[in-house]
This record gives C-alpha cells, sequence and structure tokens, in this order.
C-alpha cells in the first residue's frame, strides 16, 4: 500500500503507529483535522485480518468523526483509533500502554468508546491520561450515550416527518426499526411514547418479545422490514443496509435512524434514494447524540446544554434538507457541504500572532 498518498488524497494530519511488545498492543491513531479543535473519537477493537483493512478502517472512521463533530457544531476535529486484536485479549496494561501513546499527543486526539471497547477500558486509559472521555461516573462521567444517541435519533425523526410528510407529531406514524439494541431499545420507548406504530426486527428473540409486550411492536423478519408498507425505517444495528438489492424494496418515504455507513455506497446509493424521493437523514448527522454527550465531559457535563445540543440536531438536519432541494443534491452531499463549510469559515481566520507563539518567541527567551 502506499501509505503517503493515501493520507494524502484523505487529507489526514497526522498518523500515528503504536506498538508495544509486552502488552500486545498494535494500535493506529488517525487525526484526521483540527481546525475546529482536538480530535475526538472513538478507538475501535477488532481482531482485523489484514493490517492494511484496520488502516484503511483508521482513516475512513477519522475523516468521518470530522464531519461529524462539524456538523453537530462542536469545537472538535476528527480522529479515530484501531486496536488490532481479539476481544479475549484486552487487558489492563493494554490499555494502559495505549493510554501513554494518547497522552505522548498532547490532547491533539482525544479518546472514547467505540466497537469492543467499554467504559472500563477508558478508565484504565484514564489512568495514564486525562484525553480520553466516556469513562465512568466515579471518574466524572456521564455513562452510557446510547440514551443520548437515541434522542438525537428521535429529534431527527421528527424533523425528517415534517419536512418530507408535513406532519408535525408522530402519533400514527408507521415506524420500521431495525436492531433494538443499546439505542435501538430507547428509540423505541421514546417513539412509543409519542404514539407511533412500531414494526420491530432484530436477530435476538428475546429482544423482539420485549419490544411487542412493552410497546406493542409488530415484530417481522429482515426481509420483510424492507418491503413494509411503513412512514419511516430506521436502521439501527449495522451498515450498509442500503444498497441495491434493499433500496428497491422501500416503500418509507423516511429514512431516519443510528446505525452508522448506512450506505454501501455513499454517492451511488444517496442518489438513488433522492431519485425515489426517498429522504435519508445522513448517518453522521442524526446518531450525533453520543458525540455531543461525551464531548460535553470535556468541559464539565451539564444536561441541560446536552439535551439542547442534541435538539439542535433537528435544525441542523432541515438546514441540510433545505440546501440539498435548493442544489439538487443528496442529502448526503449537502450534509458534507455543510460541515466543509463550517471547517473553511475557522481555517480563513485571520491569523493574530504573538510573541509568545512565534518562531522568533521559540528563539528569544
Ligand atoms: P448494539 O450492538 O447494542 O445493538 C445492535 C442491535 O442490532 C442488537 O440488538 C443486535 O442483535 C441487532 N442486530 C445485529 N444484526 C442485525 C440484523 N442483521 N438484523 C437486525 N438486527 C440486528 O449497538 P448500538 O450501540 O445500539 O448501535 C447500533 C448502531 O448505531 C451501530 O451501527 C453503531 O455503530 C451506531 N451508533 C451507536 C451509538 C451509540 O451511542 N451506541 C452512537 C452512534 C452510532
Amino acid at each position: 500500500m502506499k501509505l503517503f498518498s493515501h493520507v494524502e488524497q484523505m487529507g489526514h494530519e497526522q498518523i500515528v503507529f503504536c506498538c508495544d511488545k509486552e502488552s500486545g498492543l498494535k494500535a493506529i491513531i488517525a487525526i484526521h483535522d483540527t481546525t475546529l479543535g482536538p480530535a475526538l473519537g472513538g478507538t475501535r477493537l477488532l481482531p482485523y485480518e489484514k493490517e492494511d483493512d484496520a488502516f484503511n478502517d483508521v482513516l475512513r472512521l477519522s475523516r468521518g468523526m470530522t464531519y461529524k463533530a462539524a456538523c453537530a457544531g462542536l469545537a472538535l476535529g476528527g480522529g479515530k483509533a484501531v486496536i488490532i486484536a481479539d476481544p479475549s485479549q484486552k487487558s489492563e496494561a493494554m490499555f494502559r500502554s495505549y493510554g501513554r501513546f494518547v497522552e505522548s499527543l498532547n490532547g491533539r486526539y482525544i479518546t472514547a468508546e467505540d466497537m469492543n471497547t467499554n467504559v472500563a477500558n477508558m478508565d484504565h486509559i484514564r489512568l495514564e491520561t486525562r484525553y480520553v472521555t466516556g469513562v465512568s461516573a466515579g471518574l466524572g462521567g456521564s455513562g452510557d450515550p446510547s440514551i443520548m444517541t437515541a434522542k438525537g435519533v428521535l429529534y431527527g425523526i421528527d424533523a425528517s416527518v415534517k419536512y418530507r410528510l408535513g406532519k408535525s407529531e408522530l402519533r400514527g406514524i408507521k415506524i420500521a426499526v431495525q436492531g433494538i439494541g443499546a439505542v435501538g431499545k430507547h428509540l423505541c420507548k421514546m417513539l412509543h411514547d409519542r404514539g407511533a406504530q412500531l414494526y420491530v426486527t432484530d436477530i435476538d428473540d428475546q429482544k423482539l418479545k420485549q419490544a411487542h409486550s412493552l410497546y406493542n411492536a409488530t415484530i417481522v423478519t429482515e426481509a420483510e422490514l424492507y418491503a413494509l408498507d411503513v412512514d419511516v425505517y430506521a436502521p439501527c444495528a449495522r451498515g450498509s443496509v442500503l444498497n441495491s438489492s434493499t433500496i428497491p424494496k422501500l416503500k418509507a418515504k423516511v429514512i431516519a435512524g443510528c446505525a452508522n455507513n448506512q450506505l454501501e455506497d455513499e454517492e451511488k446509493h444517496a442518489k438513488i434514494l433522492k431519485e425515489n424521493k426517498i429522504l435519508y437523514a445522513p448517518d453522521y448527522v442524526i446518531n450525533a447524540g453520543g458525540l455531543i454527550n461525551v464531548a460535553n465531559e470535556l468541559t464539565g457535563y451539564n444536561l441541560e446544554k446536552v439535551e439542547s445540543e442534541i435538539a439542535r440536531i433537528a435544525n441542523t438536519l432541515d438546514s441540510i434538507y433545505i440546501e440539498a432541494d435548493k442544489l439538487g443534491l443528496t442529502t448526503q452531499e449537502a450534509a458534507k457541504r455543510f460541515a466543509e463549510k463550517r471547517i473553511q469559515s475557522v481555517a480563513n481566520l485571520k491569523t493574530m500572532s504573538s510573541f509568545k507563539h512565534s518562531a522568533i518567541g521559540n528563539i528569544i527567551k
């Protein structure tokens, strides 16, 4: 693989390879863009088959975090890290070793949970660096962010239903939720409380039975779910669910859910959705509630402030939908423009030099 040309093409600032034989740590930290602030993004732990896969994943994910933070209005940039390991290899030593690498970056990168890493792992990282968020309540953390992600998705569904269907409440709206996990279960409760009619699918029968008894949700198979005559489809399980085989089956007018990387091919499938008059809420905009939550831990957690920042997701989506319609873009393209415009506006700020931070200041003591 041509490392530098790949990094240059994706626009990253810095890539850090972390290796510690004693603890078995093999990690890559990717800092994509720090124009808006230090790079924040979770640490994903996976037994990648090839090192190239880990490298590509961390480049793609960190770039996504730049757009996500920019759209969420946070003073943060985008970064991400991957640890190449099987979850069974996790240990205190591995995370403390990793924490030392994070510390060495002096706050340019702040980490958090992601796939296969949890609050306990963040607590171990916290022993070595303060540049970690999503720690336990005892260390000043705010706990599992999934409920905040669900809230953001609820506001996003509100905004999307209003924009596409002209309805200002969810009572009687038919919504298909795919995946009743950490986020999906909270979302189902919130939607049920708002009077929506739910259809659910999951690979876990227990979760389905619970959703049926608690929220009167109709249980369907994954294949049935795509073809359901519903108003909203909320993907809350896994990525790549919007592809050439599923999109032609969809009857929903709105797609709004928390899953990451919902479009198998960002350009092609966003375009087909637009042609089919299906309003797609870009995933990194609607699922930013969790990020907003952990970001607030950094400045002293204030629930009221978090809630109001999450509520803003609805306004952001609205602006993106209006811009997409005005310029004939897909909502995915409009979201990217929204993020890039904000980053560029800060990048364009006039440099204000001072003695302390100037080249001459470094020479003359
Ligand atoms: P989770 O693992 O708790 O839940 C996923 C659920 O999907 C599980 O109940 C699982 O059984 C189910 N599932 C898996 N494969 C399925 C399939 N083929 N069909 C139907 N159901 C299936 O994960 P989560 O934390 O709820 O996150 C869900 C998605 O949202 C992920 O893509 C995640 O990256 C994204 N996300 C989560 C958060 C958060 O705060 N947790 C924030 C942003 C984005």
